[in-house]
């Protein structure tokens, strides 16, 4: 496995690579590795894919006063796990190095970041989008996995791909979860021990909306009124948003008919937690 810190080396190696007919597979993250990192990197092994990790802390995602500073950052654990996962070459840029000085060009997003937790996280899905933009024309992959564990997320780089003509294909993989049904995340290492066993009320409410549904209620108000009484029996939390959506616009269903994501922002203590269940059925 390479570590690479410097744009011209991941050029290099990649290059090499796609030389002697290798198809790149491409998984950024902000490091804080886990089993739901873990998974995409396994799809891109399996997919046969030269597989490229990003570690990078993307500053220009939060919004002021959100959790920049404090986000956990675990390098050497993470190279560990990426050799143990069998990746081939890791990028761990410096902020200067995907930010050069005088930079100013952002991707700036239309409506889709105006739902769900754009209104919660200002400036949020520019950030994500300007950066997975120059990571993947460093990286030029074939494919880039991302987890549906951030739903918005892979619907916007989705559709910026489609929008910017981007040469590449995005794989969206299943949320990975703990036994007890939390979604796995870097910001649970936040929780609390009693904050965390509130935590996994948040995919129990899912769990009941869902249950509701397959039950054969259609009412999206009648289906939120029923997650936030499930969330609300596991404790005491501040509710962003419980939705009934479309999964492909984002957009608030009134009538729950199928297919249908129940997306949610819960904040634990000073923890902020997401979460999504797309339902098929009814
Ligand atoms: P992050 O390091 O939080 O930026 O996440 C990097 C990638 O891992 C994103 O595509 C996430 O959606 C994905 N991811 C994070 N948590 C999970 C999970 N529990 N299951 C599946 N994918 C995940």
């Amino acid at each position: 496995m390479e570590v690479a810190s410097h744009i011209q080396e991941i050029r290099t190696r990649a290059a090499a690579a796609r030389h002697v007919g290798r198809s790149i597979g491409f998984v950024p993250t902000m490091g804080a590795l886990h089993a739901g990192h873990t998974s995409l990197i396994d799809a891109s092994r399996k997919d046969g894919r030269f597989t490229v990790v990003s570690i990078f802390v993307n500053p220009t995602q939060f919004a002021p006063g959100e959790d920049f500073a404090g986000y956990p950052r675990t390098t050497e654990a993470d190279l560990n796990i990426c050799r143990e996962h069998g990746v081939d070459l890791v990028f761990t840029p410096s902020a200067d190095e995907l930010y050069p000085p005088g930079d100013q060009t952002r991707v700036r997003v239309g409506p889709l970041a105006e739902t769900l937790c754009g209104p919660f996280r200002p400036g949020h899905f520019e950030g994500v989008c300007t950066v997975v933009a120059r990571l993947f024309h460093i990286v030029q992959p074939d494919v880039a996995y991302f987890g549906q564990k951030d739903a918005q997320q892979a619907v916007i780089i989705r559709r910026m791909v489609r929008d910017l003509c981007m040469p590449l294909t995005i794989d969206v993989r299943p949320i990975v979860r703990e036994p007890d049904g939390l979604a796995m995340s870097s910001r649970n290492a936040y929780l609390s021990p009693d904050e965390r066993r509130q935590a996994a009320g948040v995919y129990a409410a899912l769990c009941a909306g869902r249950d509701l549904i397959r039950a054969g209620e259609r009412r999206a108000g009648k289906i939120v009124t029923e997650m936030r009484r499930v969330l609300a029996r596991a404790g005491p939390c501040t509710v962003d948003y419980l939705s009934v959506v479309d999964p492909e616009t984002l957009t608030d269903k009134t009538e729950a008919t199928a297919p249908v994501m129940l997306a949610a922002a819960v904040r634990i203590g000073k923890t902020r937690l997401i979460d999504n269940l797309i339902v098929n059925e009814g």
